[in-house]
């Protein structure tokens, strides 16, 4: 077993071990802190980060039933307000009630558990499922690349796995869930993506099988595909270069970027030879 007993997957850490399985051996089995920036700019990079977390901190406090008006006058970053009043003219646009901002669940995932924490979730009694996921990136990505993303895979899964307490005790047929993006830098422009119960035992045969895969391989080899080194702080340590990629050029749709294992940490800059 190569994990922690107490180990819990993520549509995060299941990206990484896509991405690269040495990634998710450094981050996550070896606990790895490598401190190099992954874009040429932290400064605004960070900036970006704050802004979006600014977003979806206001977008909480509104579904916890704070006055928008209040929320409004509270905030005093441009980007911020805008984005805030384009998610209340369009945000929860055929949004049923209950809505619970903020929701996690927990399933079991092979010998682990895989958790899903879905920005709003949004359950009628007997009715649709809705997961639903703010989304302040500059890029507007393709729905076919957003398929792909594990966050996609995962979130619907762990609803129609693990979604029987919102649902009268029973499961959600998967029929009813879908997932939608919504982008308020993009005009509140949406990514829907409805579920079946054939892509459910799909992604049920995929995920378990990442799952064993990650338990059991001897060794966690490096990505072939040099490009995913380039916003990777790990990347001096694997000897795949030592300059961070472009700000521009970082695909801004990964904004679940995980900043807890990310966190740059001065005092180790100077110490570490790059
Ligand atoms: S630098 Fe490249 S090979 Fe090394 S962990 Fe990151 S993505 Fe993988």
């Amino acid at each position: 077993m190569n994990l922690p007993d107490d180990f819990v997957f993520s549509q995060t850490s299941l990206q990484d071990y896509v991405d690269c399985p040495r990634r998710f051996e450094l981050r996550y089995v070896l606990r790895q802190r490598w401190p190099a920036p992954e874009v040429d700019d932290m400064l605004e990079f960070e900036a970006r980060m704050e802004k979006g977390d600014q977003f979806h901190h206001l977008v909480h406090q509104h579904l916890a039933g704070i006055a928008a008006e209040k929320l409004l006058a509270s905030s005093g970053d441009a980007d911020v307000r805008r984005w805030f009043e384009m998610y209340l003219e369009t945000g929860l646009e055929d949004v049923p009630e209950p809505r619970r901002p903020e929701t996690t669940i927990t399933v079991p995932l092979g010998e682990a558990m895989v958790l899903a924490k879905f920005d709003l979730l949004a359950v009628e009694p007997g009715g649709r499922a809705l997961i639903v996921d703010w989304k302040t990136s500059e890029r507007l990505p393709s729905a076919e690349r957003l398929a792909k993303r594990l966050q996609t895979i995962v979130y619907r899964y762990v609803l129609a796995a693990g979604g029987d307490a919102f649902y009268g005790g029973q499961p959600i047929p998967p029929e009813r869930i879908e997932m939608i993006y919504w982008y308020a830098d993009h005009e509140g422009t949406t990514r829907r993506f409805p579920y079946d119960a054939r892509q459910f035992a799909a992604d049920a045969a995929y995920l378990e099988g990442l799952a064993n895969e990650i338990a059991t391989r001897p060794a966690f080899p490096l990505t072939p595909d040099v490009t995913r080194c380039r916003f990777c702080p790990y990347r001096s340590l694997c000897d795949r270069g030592v300059q961070a990629g472009r700000l521009e050029e970082w695909d801004d749709d990964e904004d679940e970027i995980d900043l807890t294992t990310f966190t740059l940490d001065i005092d180790q800059i100077a110490e570490i030879e790059y």
